[in-house]
């Protein structure tokens, strides 16, 4: 038999679940954000060996960051994604990866990446501010793409996983409202940053990726992981009709699915600074 990159993870077919794994060969993954997550689940998502994958950051590599995964000293002063576009490239020239040195809230910038984001199956996020977080939530509920949202505290020492199906699961935007008995710091800038608690949520989403894309297993709801404890708890969320990304609304005293509109996208903003 002919082994390859793929023999081990087409294995999993052995093992009761019906994966097509080539399927990932036509699947399209943009992951916004090459940091502490970004660096570890685009590692993996490549190796999997999706069809495409777009990598979005402005930023440039700094001494800080080489506490977490693949960048190098030399790295430090070039940009992110470029750097880890040429990585992955080597890791596996079967994905075809492509990368913006954007920052994704840039109005000139917006066009092209709802363009880009239209074109693919999932998007995992690797933001670590609130209101960048935010308007990609709104951005994939209005384009209707799975969103794999993750984050750390600033703390490092915990974080979330929440695969988000727009109109069909709770947004990221729907937990805000909901009270369900969060941490208030999720996902923000990390102060401190282990790689570790990195690593973890990266594989977690990926794991998610992967379950959605090769339609197996079951989907996580809202998992939040404490490595203090070593606990993970899992939240049942519930889609918020009075969300302004995903709820329902009225019209002519009928109520009406939601769609996300460039003005609510544009007033989430206007709160948030
Ligand atoms: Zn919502």
């Amino acid at each position: 038999m002919d082994e390859n990159r793929y023999t081990r993870l087409k294995a999993l077919k052995d093992f009761g679940y019906e994966i097509n794994w080539d399927d990932l060969k036509r699947k399209s993954v943009a992951i916004i954000g090459i940091g502490g997550l970004g660096t570890v689940s685009s590692e993996m998502v490549t190796r999997c060996g999706v069809g495409k994958l777009a990598l979005f950051d402005f930023d440039t590599v700094e001494p800080v960051n080489l506490n977490r995964s693949m960048f190098k000293p030399k790295h430090i002063g070039k940009p992110k994604a470029e750097i880890a576009a040429k990585i992955l490239n080597e890791i596996n020239p079967d994905v075809k990866i492509y990368y913006f040195i954007k920052d994704i809230m840039d109005i000139d910038f917006e066009f092209t990446f709802e363009k880009e984001l239209s074109k693919m199956d999932i998007i995992l996020n690797g933001l670590d501010n609130i209101s960048a977080r935010e308007y990609l939530n709104s951005k994939c509920v209005k384009l209707r793409i799975p969103y794999i949202d993750a984050g750390a505290s600033r703390s490092g020492l915990s974080g979330y996983i929440h695969p988000i199906i727009p109109f069909k699961t709770a947004c990221a935007k729907c937990i805000k409202s909901i009270a369900i008995n969060l941490p208030e710091e999720r996902g923000e800038p990390c102060v401190a940053s282990l790689p570790t608690t990195m690593a973890i949520l990266a594989s977690i989403q990926v794991q998610e990726m992967l379950k959605l894309l090769l339609k197996f297993g079951e989907m996580i709801d809202y998992v939040m992981y404490h490595m203090i404890t070593g606990q993970f708890l899992h939240y049942n969320t519930k889609k918020d009709n009075n969300c302004p990304i995903c709820g329902i609304r009225k019209k002519d005293g009928k109520r009406i699915k939601s769609k996300v509109t460039d003005k609510d996208i544009e007033d989430i903003i206007e709160k948030i600074e």
